[in-house]
């Protein structure tokens, strides 16, 4: 746990920071989401996360998407499949593992290569859709912290979901704080 999380009165949530507004995606743009600003602005401090530029990679950046296998994709570039960032997302996941164990939940953005937790688009190596799976960055932190509540923008929009996410949220900051792990 950072000092700031250390010190916070609120619980701390990660998000994927395009969904505050940052413009880090491929593109230069955000994809910023009003409603999850309006329910947890005022219930929670952010740690916004992006993985792809935390891991070095520019804005703008080609864009990239999952391709081959459900259980080992790889995140290669949608115009030049030799661009493979899938290493570098997977070695960032792990750098976070220590910053995140203060976290108490976190927002993922959908349908991201790095950052979608089921439903990212997934190709053959011959470019044909071949399902869904999980964003390389998010796959790693899921698997690293099995306990942590996460969710994506999408399945906020649900109103039990997203109270059930908040309580879930404040159940892991009480635990925290009574030292209970
Ligand atoms: S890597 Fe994640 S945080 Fe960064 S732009 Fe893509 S979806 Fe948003």
């Amino acid at each position: 746990m950072n000092s700031a999380q250390a010190d916070s009165d609120r619980p701390v949530v990660a998000i994927s920071s395009c969904l505050l507004g940052e413009n880090v995606r491929y593109d230069g743009r955000h994809k910023q989401d009003a409603c999850i600003a309006q329910y947890f602005s005022d219930r929670v401090d952010w740690k916004p996360i992006c993985p792809e530029v935390g891991a070095g990679l520019d804005v703008p950046r080609p864009a990239v998407r999952l391709v081959g296998d459900k259980d080992r994709p790889r995140a290669l570039g949608v115009e030049d499949a030799s661009l493979d960032v899938t290493d570098t997302l997977v070695e960032y996941a792990r750098e976070m593992f220590p910053e995140l164990q203060g976290v108490n939940g976190y927002i993922f953005k959908c349908r991201s290569p790095s950052c979608g937790l089921t439903d990212t688009p997934l190709f053959s190596v011959d470019g044909h859709d071949n399902g869904f799976g999980s964003g390389i960055y998010a796959r790693g932190i899921i698997a690293a912290l099995p306990d942590l509540p996460v969710i994506d923008e999408q399945q906020l929009l649900d109103a039990q979901s997203r109270d059930l996410f908040m309580q879930q949220v404040l159940s892991c900051w009480q635990r925290q704080k009574a030292g209970v792990s």
